[in-house]
Protein backbone atom coordinates (compact mmCIF):
# COMPACT_ATOMS: atom_id res chain seq x y z
CA UNK A 1 0.00 0.00 0.00
CA UNK A 2 1.60 3.22 -1.36
CA UNK A 3 2.37 5.86 1.65
CA UNK A 4 0.10 8.77 1.78
CA UNK A 5 0.88 12.65 2.89
CA UNK A 6 -3.05 13.70 3.56
CA UNK A 7 -2.55 17.24 2.99
CA UNK A 8 -5.95 17.81 2.08
CA UNK A 9 -7.30 21.07 4.34
CA UNK A 10 -3.52 22.24 3.71
CA UNK A 11 -3.63 23.14 0.52
CA UNK A 12 -4.43 26.35 -1.01
CA UNK A 13 -8.39 26.91 -1.58
CA UNK A 14 -10.22 24.09 -2.56
CA UNK A 15 -13.95 26.36 -1.69
CA UNK A 16 -15.41 25.14 -5.36
CA UNK A 17 -17.32 21.55 -4.62
CA UNK A 18 -19.24 19.21 -6.84
CA UNK A 19 -21.32 16.32 -6.69
CA UNK A 20 -20.76 14.11 -9.83
CA UNK A 21 -17.15 12.88 -11.32
CA UNK A 22 -17.19 11.27 -14.49
CA UNK A 23 -13.07 11.14 -15.57
CA UNK A 24 -9.75 10.38 -14.05
CA UNK A 25 -7.51 12.60 -15.78
CA UNK A 26 -3.65 11.48 -15.59
CA UNK A 27 -0.90 14.73 -15.73
CA UNK A 28 2.67 14.96 -15.64
CA UNK A 29 4.25 17.86 -13.75
CA UNK A 30 6.76 18.46 -16.84
CA UNK A 31 9.24 18.49 -14.04
CA UNK A 32 12.25 16.65 -12.72
CA UNK A 33 11.38 17.06 -9.23
CA UNK A 34 9.18 19.05 -6.76
CA UNK A 35 5.90 18.56 -4.93
CA UNK A 36 2.98 19.99 -4.13
CA UNK A 37 4.55 23.13 -2.27
CA UNK A 38 6.74 24.31 -5.03
CA UNK A 39 3.93 23.97 -7.57
CA UNK A 40 1.51 25.78 -5.80
CA UNK A 41 4.27 28.51 -5.63
CA UNK A 42 3.71 28.36 -9.51
CA UNK A 43 -0.04 28.09 -9.80
CA UNK A 44 -0.40 31.09 -7.13
CA UNK A 45 2.44 33.36 -8.47
CA UNK A 46 2.70 32.75 -12.62
CA UNK A 47 -0.96 31.48 -13.04
CA UNK A 48 -2.77 33.28 -10.25
CA UNK A 49 -5.02 30.57 -9.17
CA UNK A 50 -6.85 30.35 -6.56
CA UNK A 51 -6.50 26.77 -6.27
CA UNK A 52 -4.19 24.18 -7.12
CA UNK A 53 -4.42 21.33 -10.17
CA UNK A 54 -4.37 18.07 -8.99
CA UNK A 55 -6.57 15.96 -6.37
CA UNK A 56 -3.37 13.79 -5.95
CA UNK A 57 0.88 13.79 -6.92
CA UNK A 58 2.56 10.81 -7.15
CA UNK A 59 6.37 11.87 -5.56
CA UNK A 60 9.57 10.57 -7.69
CA UNK A 61 9.88 7.62 -5.06
CA UNK A 62 6.56 7.02 -4.88
CA UNK A 63 4.62 8.87 -2.05
CA UNK A 64 1.25 9.95 -2.19
CA UNK A 65 0.50 13.09 -1.97
CA UNK A 66 -3.48 13.83 -0.91
CA UNK A 67 -3.83 17.56 -1.85
CA UNK A 68 -7.80 17.72 -2.00
CA UNK A 69 -11.08 15.53 -1.14
CA UNK A 70 -12.70 14.36 -4.47
CA UNK A 71 -15.88 16.74 -4.44
CA UNK A 72 -13.12 20.00 -4.37
CA UNK A 73 -13.08 21.22 -7.92
CA UNK A 74 -9.24 22.15 -8.92
CA UNK A 75 -7.44 23.12 -11.89
CA UNK A 76 -6.24 20.23 -14.26
CA UNK A 77 -7.99 20.38 -17.78
CA UNK A 78 -10.11 23.48 -18.71
CA UNK A 79 -13.43 23.54 -19.50
CA UNK A 80 -13.38 19.41 -17.81
CA UNK A 81 -12.62 20.64 -13.91
CA UNK A 82 -16.23 20.20 -12.28
CA UNK A 83 -16.54 16.41 -13.63
CA UNK A 84 -12.81 14.86 -13.53
CA UNK A 85 -10.31 13.60 -10.59
CA UNK A 86 -6.98 14.96 -11.01
CA UNK A 87 -3.88 13.15 -10.60
CA UNK A 88 -0.34 13.67 -11.50
CA UNK A 89 2.93 11.68 -11.59
CA UNK A 90 6.15 14.06 -10.94
CA UNK A 91 8.36 13.62 -13.85
CA UNK A 92 9.05 14.82 -17.85
CA UNK A 93 7.74 11.90 -20.07
CA UNK A 94 9.71 9.70 -17.62
CA UNK A 95 8.27 7.68 -14.67
CA UNK A 96 10.02 5.22 -12.16
CA UNK A 97 8.65 1.73 -11.75
CA UNK A 98 7.19 2.79 -8.16
CA UNK A 99 5.39 5.66 -9.45
CA UNK A 100 3.86 3.50 -12.24
CA UNK A 101 2.97 1.15 -9.58
CA UNK A 102 1.44 3.51 -7.17
CA UNK A 103 -0.46 5.08 -10.18
CA UNK A 104 -2.29 2.06 -10.99
CA UNK A 105 -3.15 1.56 -7.45
CA UNK A 106 -4.34 4.79 -7.15
CA UNK A 107 -6.13 4.55 -10.18
CA UNK A 108 -7.87 1.19 -9.53
CA UNK A 109 -9.01 2.54 -5.98
CA UNK A 110 -10.34 6.11 -6.94
CA UNK A 111 -12.18 4.79 -10.37
CA UNK A 112 -13.63 1.86 -8.04
CA UNK A 113 -14.99 4.06 -5.47
CA UNK A 114 -16.35 6.23 -8.08
CA UNK A 115 -18.11 3.45 -10.02
CA UNK A 116 -15.86 4.56 -13.34
CA UNK A 117 -14.48 1.86 -15.80
CA UNK A 118 -11.18 1.67 -17.25
CA UNK A 119 -12.32 3.60 -20.49
CA UNK A 120 -12.95 6.62 -18.15
CA UNK A 121 -9.18 6.95 -17.40
CA UNK A 122 -7.95 9.40 -19.59
CA UNK A 123 -4.68 11.55 -20.37
CA UNK A 124 -5.05 14.87 -20.10
CA UNK A 125 -4.38 15.22 -24.03
CA UNK A 126 -7.47 12.86 -24.88
CA UNK A 127 -9.63 14.98 -23.68
CA UNK A 128 -11.62 17.49 -25.90
CA UNK A 129 -10.15 20.51 -26.78
CA UNK A 130 -6.59 19.94 -25.60
CA UNK A 131 -3.22 20.50 -27.01
CA UNK A 132 -0.69 19.35 -24.85
CA UNK A 133 2.53 17.00 -24.20
CA UNK A 134 1.08 15.74 -20.97
CA UNK A 135 0.83 13.25 -19.78
CA UNK A 136 3.72 12.06 -21.37
CA UNK A 137 2.66 8.60 -21.30
CA UNK A 138 0.98 5.87 -23.85
CA UNK A 139 -2.18 6.12 -22.00
CA UNK A 140 -3.73 2.54 -24.00
CA UNK A 141 -0.34 1.17 -22.50
CA UNK A 142 -1.51 2.22 -18.94
CA UNK A 143 -5.14 1.31 -19.55
CA UNK A 144 -4.35 -2.00 -20.79
CA UNK A 145 -2.11 -2.88 -17.75
CA UNK A 146 -5.26 -1.86 -15.51
CA UNK A 147 -7.23 -4.04 -17.41
CA UNK A 148 -5.16 -6.87 -16.49
CA UNK A 149 -4.41 -5.98 -13.35
CA UNK A 150 -7.97 -6.05 -12.20
CA UNK A 151 -8.45 -9.30 -13.79
CA UNK A 152 -5.69 -10.57 -11.52
CA UNK A 153 -7.48 -9.43 -8.77
CA UNK A 154 -10.79 -10.69 -8.97
CA UNK A 155 -9.35 -13.66 -9.56
CA UNK A 156 -7.45 -13.46 -6.28
CA UNK A 157 -10.30 -12.28 -4.71
CA UNK A 158 -12.21 -15.41 -5.22
CA UNK A 159 -9.95 -17.10 -2.84
CA UNK A 160 -11.28 -17.41 0.56
CA UNK A 161 -7.64 -16.45 1.39
CA UNK A 162 -7.58 -13.09 0.26
CA UNK A 163 -8.58 -10.83 3.46
CA UNK A 164 -6.20 -12.69 5.56
CA UNK A 165 -3.13 -12.57 3.34
CA UNK A 166 -3.59 -8.52 2.55
CA UNK A 167 -2.92 -7.42 6.21
CA UNK A 168 0.83 -9.37 5.50
CA UNK A 169 2.14 -6.95 2.65
CA UNK A 170 1.93 -4.13 4.95
CA UNK A 171 5.05 -5.57 6.84
CA UNK A 172 3.27 -5.65 10.01
CA UNK A 173 0.48 -5.14 12.53
CA UNK A 174 -0.08 -1.47 13.33
CA UNK A 175 -1.89 1.13 11.07
CA UNK A 176 -0.65 4.92 11.60
CA UNK A 177 -0.91 7.39 9.43
CA UNK A 178 -0.29 7.25 5.66
CA UNK A 179 -1.69 3.66 6.05
CA UNK A 180 -4.99 3.79 3.50
CA UNK A 181 -7.55 0.07 2.52
CA UNK A 182 -10.33 -1.82 3.98
CA UNK A 183 -8.68 -2.18 7.58
CA UNK A 184 -8.37 1.14 8.07
CA UNK A 185 -12.05 1.80 6.89
CA UNK A 186 -12.70 -0.91 9.87
CA UNK A 187 -10.91 1.27 12.34
CA UNK A 188 -12.38 4.22 11.90
CA UNK A 189 -16.15 2.60 11.78
CA UNK A 190 -14.60 1.20 15.26
CA UNK A 191 -13.57 4.44 16.37
CA UNK A 192 -16.95 6.12 15.95
CA UNK A 193 -18.64 3.36 17.22
CA UNK A 194 -16.89 4.46 20.39
CA UNK A 195 -17.72 8.05 19.73
CA UNK A 196 -14.66 9.30 18.72
CA UNK A 197 -15.98 11.63 15.49
CA UNK A 198 -14.68 12.19 12.16
CA UNK A 199 -16.08 15.13 11.10
CA UNK A 200 -14.58 16.10 7.51
CA UNK A 201 -13.88 12.52 5.78
CA UNK A 202 -15.46 9.89 7.86
CA UNK A 203 -14.82 6.09 7.24
CA UNK A 204 -12.60 7.13 3.97
CA UNK A 205 -10.22 4.06 4.28
CA UNK A 206 -7.60 6.76 4.25
CA UNK A 207 -5.34 6.92 8.21
CA UNK A 208 -4.99 11.02 7.82
CA UNK A 209 -4.91 13.56 10.12
CA UNK A 210 -8.05 13.49 11.15
CA UNK A 211 -7.96 9.83 12.24
CA UNK A 212 -4.95 10.01 13.83
CA UNK A 213 -5.93 12.51 15.83
CA UNK A 214 -8.93 10.46 16.72
CA UNK A 215 -6.91 7.45 17.72
CA UNK A 216 -4.98 9.73 19.79
CA UNK A 217 -7.97 11.07 21.65
CA UNK A 218 -9.43 7.78 22.43
CA UNK A 219 -5.98 6.39 23.43
CA UNK A 220 -5.87 9.65 25.80
CA UNK A 221 -9.42 8.31 26.88
CA UNK A 222 -8.53 4.65 27.45
CA UNK A 223 -5.28 5.66 29.65
CA UNK A 224 -2.88 4.26 26.88
CA UNK A 225 -0.08 5.38 25.36
CA UNK A 226 -1.10 8.15 23.11
CA UNK A 227 1.31 7.97 19.88
CA UNK A 228 -1.87 7.79 17.45
CA UNK A 229 -0.36 4.34 15.87
CA UNK A 230 -2.96 1.40 16.43
CA UNK A 231 -0.92 -1.59 17.83
CA UNK A 232 -2.18 -4.41 19.73
CA UNK A 233 -3.13 -2.44 22.89
CA UNK A 234 -5.11 0.11 21.34
CA UNK A 235 -7.04 -2.55 19.37
CA UNK A 236 -7.83 -4.40 22.73
CA UNK A 237 -8.79 -0.95 24.36
CA UNK A 238 -11.42 -0.80 21.08
CA UNK A 239 -12.98 -4.19 21.58
CA UNK A 240 -13.24 -3.84 25.40
CA UNK A 241 -15.37 -0.55 24.60
CA UNK A 242 -17.16 -1.90 21.84
CA UNK A 243 -17.59 -4.90 23.68
CA UNK A 244 -19.18 -3.06 26.80
CA UNK A 245 -21.69 -1.29 24.35
CA UNK A 246 -24.75 -2.82 24.55
CA UNK A 247 -27.10 -0.87 22.33
CA UNK A 248 -27.61 -0.47 18.73
CA UNK A 249 -24.61 1.31 16.70
CA UNK A 250 -25.80 4.91 15.95
CA UNK A 251 -23.87 5.47 12.61
CA UNK A 252 -25.07 5.21 9.18
CA UNK A 253 -23.68 1.67 7.76
CA UNK A 254 -24.44 0.79 3.82
CA UNK A 255 -23.17 -1.69 1.78
CA UNK A 256 -19.60 -1.74 1.78
CA UNK A 257 -19.38 -0.82 5.51
CA UNK A 258 -17.31 -3.25 7.75
CA UNK A 259 -16.61 -3.79 11.46
CA UNK A 260 -18.16 -4.38 14.93
CA UNK A 261 -20.83 -2.42 14.76
CA UNK A 262 -21.99 -4.19 11.25
CA UNK A 263 -21.43 -7.39 13.61
CA UNK A 264 -23.74 -5.65 16.02
CA UNK A 265 -26.32 -4.81 13.50
CA UNK A 266 -25.87 -8.35 11.91
CA UNK A 267 -26.64 -9.99 14.80
CA UNK A 268 -29.51 -8.11 15.69
CA UNK A 269 -31.42 -8.66 12.73
CA UNK A 270 -30.83 -12.48 13.47
CA UNK A 271 -32.30 -12.28 16.96
CA UNK A 272 -35.36 -10.44 15.32
CA UNK A 273 -35.61 -13.52 12.07
CA UNK A 274 -34.51 -11.21 9.25
CA UNK A 275 -31.34 -13.78 8.37
CA UNK A 276 -28.01 -11.40 7.31
CA UNK A 277 -26.71 -15.00 6.38
CA UNK A 278 -23.20 -14.89 8.30
CA UNK A 279 -22.71 -12.87 11.25
CA UNK A 280 -19.24 -11.60 9.91
CA UNK A 281 -18.81 -7.74 10.45
CA UNK A 282 -18.91 -7.26 6.64
CA UNK A 283 -22.67 -5.09 5.09
CA UNK A 284 -22.53 -7.35 2.26
CA UNK A 285 -25.59 -7.85 0.01
CA UNK A 286 -27.15 -10.27 2.33
CA UNK A 287 -27.22 -7.99 4.80
CA UNK A 288 -28.08 -5.76 2.97
CA UNK A 289 -31.26 -7.34 1.66
CA UNK A 290 -32.07 -8.54 5.37
CA UNK A 291 -31.99 -4.91 6.65
CA UNK A 292 -34.69 -4.18 3.20
CA UNK A 293 -36.72 -6.75 4.25
CA UNK A 294 -37.03 -5.24 7.52
CA UNK A 295 -37.56 -2.10 6.68
CA UNK A 296 -40.77 -3.16 4.42
CA UNK A 297 -42.28 -4.86 7.79
CA UNK A 298 -41.27 -1.90 9.94
CA UNK A 299 -39.87 1.21 8.37
CA UNK A 300 -42.00 1.19 5.70
CA UNK A 301 -41.37 4.58 4.05
CA UNK A 302 -37.93 4.25 4.05
CA UNK A 303 -36.44 0.88 2.36
CA UNK A 304 -33.59 1.41 0.99
CA UNK A 305 -31.24 -1.20 2.82
CA UNK A 306 -29.32 1.19 4.55
CA UNK A 307 -29.05 1.19 8.76
CA UNK A 308 -29.60 4.51 9.80
CA UNK A 309 -31.70 6.15 13.04
CA UNK A 310 -34.97 4.71 12.36
CA UNK A 311 -33.69 1.75 11.40
CA UNK A 312 -31.89 1.84 14.76
CA UNK A 313 -35.17 3.01 16.11
CA UNK A 314 -37.40 0.11 14.89
CA UNK A 315 -34.73 -2.75 15.29
CA UNK A 316 -34.76 -1.64 19.18
CA UNK A 317 -38.13 -1.84 19.44
CA UNK A 318 -38.49 -5.52 18.28
CA UNK A 319 -35.49 -6.32 20.12
CA UNK A 320 -37.11 -4.99 23.89
ZN1 LIG B 1 -1.87 17.90 -17.48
Amino acid sequence: MPEIEDLRGQTMGGDRKRSEIHHIARHHSASNGGDVWTFEEYWREQRGWETGGYHEIILRDGTVQLCYDHDVITNGVANHNSTTYHICVVGNGDFTEEQEHVFDERAEYNLDRFGLSTSDLLGHNEFSGTSTGCPGTDMDQVRSRLDGESEESDSEGSSDSDESGSSDDSGDDLLRRGDSGPEVEELQNDLMEVGESLPSYGADGIFGQETEEAVRNFQNRADIQVDGIVGPETRAALEEEMSGQSGLPRGTYRQGSRGEAVRKIQQALEDVNFSPGPIDGIYGPQTEDAVRRFQEVHVPHEVDGIYGPNTRAALEDELS
